[in-house]
This record gives structure tokens, sequence and C-alpha cells, in this order.
């Protein structure tokens, strides 16, 4: 099976960041090249006339079944919110769950997203809607202590089940989730760097969110948390940690010389007014990979990475006085290649080049919002003034699912 995307504005995000318009060729799993060719040399070919070609988007941190969540705990304080949330995380069925995850799955797809990276528990559940919808799913198993949880029987040993049935699977890659400092004590987070290690993947997780949690932490050990899991041996290379907004300068250090990166959310922090920003650009000086994720749908409560690009623009211009910083480009960077370096995908995934894996998706630049769209202002309207409801076409492991608004890749 190859496809032709035909005529397109291709923002290749290869290492000149160059953006041509030319055709690229999809054979079976895998992009074969740019470059003009015949119609008649693939089985399927889409116009991309006006359309922005660009490597699928990568969500960073999410939490995809609660999208049936949205909207259920906004405007209240962040201990309100998790208290809302946790209550409502405690009643849901198998059934809640596959319903929540088939709706994230779409909306991700649908708005442009091509791997996400998720944390919860019942990634057994979520995995299924993963293979249905044909996304790439990075599914972290949620582990906390044993009597904090609501999960039946040992997380831990319930990480383990999940990661031994999933490993191999072509869209699925099984990861260990230690939820946080607050739920997680030393034994805990050090079992779950046992699991990640021994099976061969990687631990997410939730850090350093709120001053709550540090000066919690802070307080039930002396350490800051990031300082503590440095300590206690934990930190560790390939791991991906989400929010990391209150950490100081020698946190930002540690957790780049370990080679562990770090997922950005800023909508959902700037909704639960956490009251400070990642230090996205410390973070790089020192060496650290920064992705771009959601959270989840009872937080954001979107999963369209084009907001999110835009918010993160915005927030680090604004908090930092200067127009300059975290341009356009920058954060297009964290949404696909940084996003897929964090993943330890890097050779494969985000960027459209020869060699690389399919995950593509087009936006319709001709639409009132984006026009008018040019190679020169490409990359600004996709950071600027795109929503998701833009995109026209999602393409995960050269197969396309979704086309026209609608999931179409459904075996
Ligand atoms: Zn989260």
């Amino acid at each position: 099976m190859s496809i032709l995307i035909k005529g397109g504005i291709v923002v290749t995000q290869d290492k000149d960041r160059k953006v041509l318009v030319t055709d690229v060729l999809i054979e079976k799993n895998r992009i074969k090249g740019l470059g003009k060719r015949k119609a008649s040399e693939a089985d399927q070919v889409i116009d991309a006339k006006g359309k922005v070609v660009i490597p699928g988007l990568v969500n960073l941190h999410q939490h995809v079944a609660m999208a049936t969540m949205r909207g259920i705990a906004d405007d209240v304080t962040f201990d309100k919110f998790l208290e809302k949330t946790f209550a409502a995380d405690a009643k849901r069925t198998p059934e809640d769950i596959l319903e929540g995850a088939r709706l994230g799955c779409a909306e991700s797809l649908l708005t442009g997203t091509t791997s996400l990276l998720d944390l919860y528990y019942g990634e057994d559940i979520i995995a299924k809607a993963v293979e249905e919808a044909g996304i790439r799913g990075f599914l972290g198993w949620a582990i906390l202590d044993d009597d904090k949880t609501t999960q039946k029987g040992s997380p831990i040993k319930n990480a383990a089940k999940f990661i031994d049935k999933w490993k191999g699977s072509r869209l699925v890659k099984p990861v260990v989730a230690p939820q946080g400092v607050y739920v997680c004590s030393e034994e805990t987070m050090l079992k779950a760097r046992e699991l990640a290690d021994k099976r061969k993947t990687f631990c997410h997780y939730h850090l350093s969110e709120t001053r709550g949690e540090v000066y919690q932490h802070l307080s039930k050990t002396g350490k800051r948390p990031v300082d503590w899991l440095h300590d206690i041996g934990f930190l560790s290379k390939g791991d991906v940690a989400a929010h990391v907004v209150w950490v100081t300068k020698h946190e930002g250090k540690l957790l780049a010389d370990a080679g562990t990166s770090v997922a950005h959310c800023p909508t959902s922090n700037l909704k639960l007014a956490v009251g400070g920003t990642c230090p996205v650009m410390d973070l790089r000086e020192f060496g650290a990979t920064v992705g771009l994720g959601t959270d989840g749908c009872a937080s954001n409560n979107s999963l369209d990475m084009f907001m999110e690009m835009k918010i993160c623009a915005l927030i680090h211009k604004h908090s930092r006085w200067d127009p300059t910083v975290m341009s356009a480009q920058q954060v297009l960077d964290m949404a696909t290649v940084e996003g897929a370096k964090a993943l330890g995908m890097g050779a494969k995934l985000g960027s459209i080049e020869a060699g690389k894996l399919a995950d593509i998706a087009i936006v319709d630049g001709t639409r009132i919002g984006m026009a008018p769209t040019t190679p020169k202002n490409a990359v600004s309207n996709l950071v600027y003034s795109c929503s998701g409801q833009n995109v026209f076409c999602t393409i995960v492991d050269g197969k396309i699912v979704a086309y026209d608004g609608q999931l179409v890749g459904k075996e």
C-alpha cells in the first residue's frame, strides 16, 4: 500500500527545518521520500494543494480515558479538583474507561496527534481503544502505594502484567507510571524503577506540579522532590516527568544530567493556577529535552495540541516580558521532534524525512482562520492561528486513520 500526498506545503521539521512545496510518498508504514512524483506511482493520492503537511503531533502527557470527565471539576481549588477527580475515578467501571479512551483517542487523532503518552490505571482497556483507533499509545500504568490505590490488587503487579501482555505490540508501548511522590513512598518509587529497568521500558510521572506538593515533600523528607528522587537513586535516562513547574535550577540540572525529559503542560498549569511556569528555557540550556502535553480533559479541558502550542508560546513570552522568546518554531519543535526524542523515538518519529515512520497530519491552510497560509508563514499559522478543527487528515504508521473529520482507521 502506498500513499502520495501531493502538492502540499511540507513542514519537514528536518534538521534544517525546511518548508517545501512538494510531494510526500509513503510506502507501507514508512516515508519513502520527498519530491515531485506522478500520481500513478501510488495506490492512493491525497490532493494537498493549499494544505500544510506536518509530522504527527506528540502529546507528551495526558490521561486519555478522562475525556468523558470533561467539565467535572472546573473553577475550583487544586485540592478540590483532586478530590472531585479522585472520587469520579474511583467509581469508574471498565466500560466507562473504554468509552473515555475511545473519545480521547478520537479527539487526539482528529486534531492531529499521532502519539500520546498516557498515565492512568486500566491501561489494558485503554490499549484496546488505542489499537482500535490506530493511534500510537505509550501507555503508563499508574503505580502508587498499595494502601492508597483504588486498583484491585497491587499496582506494581498489575503494571508488570500489563507490560508482559502488550510488549511487542505495533502501536502500544507499555510504560511504568509512578503517579507522583505524594502517593509513592521510596519503596514504591524504587519498585517502579526496577520494573521499568527489568522490562526495558521507562517511567512517566507527575513531578513538582504545585508549590504545595514541594513543601509537603520537604516537610516529610527534608528534601525537595527532584533532590529526593536523585538521592534515592530513582532518576534515570529515558524517563519523562510531567509538569516540573516548581523546581530550582539545581533540580533542573539534576533532571537534565540524568537524561530525564520533561512534559510541559501550560494550559493545565494555568487553569489550576499553580502559580509558576515550567522553566523550559533553563531546562533546555541544561540539556534536557522538553516536549508538550495537554494533561487530561478534567484539567485542560481539551486534547487539542494546536491550542497547547499557542498557550505555550504566550505564557513564556508573557512571563518573561519578552516577545522574542519561545518562537513558533521552538514550540512546534516541542510538539514534534522534541516530543519524539523524549519518547526515545527521535530516529523514527517527529519529522518528515525518508526512512522515518509515516506519522503525518495534514492541516487545511485555506480555511477561515488559517488563510492565507504560505510556506513563509506556515509555522506561525500552525502555532498562532490553527486549531485542531483544521486538521483534514491524520496518518499513523502509514495508515489513514482520520479523514475530513471522520475516523476511518477501524478495520
Ligand atoms: Zn497529569
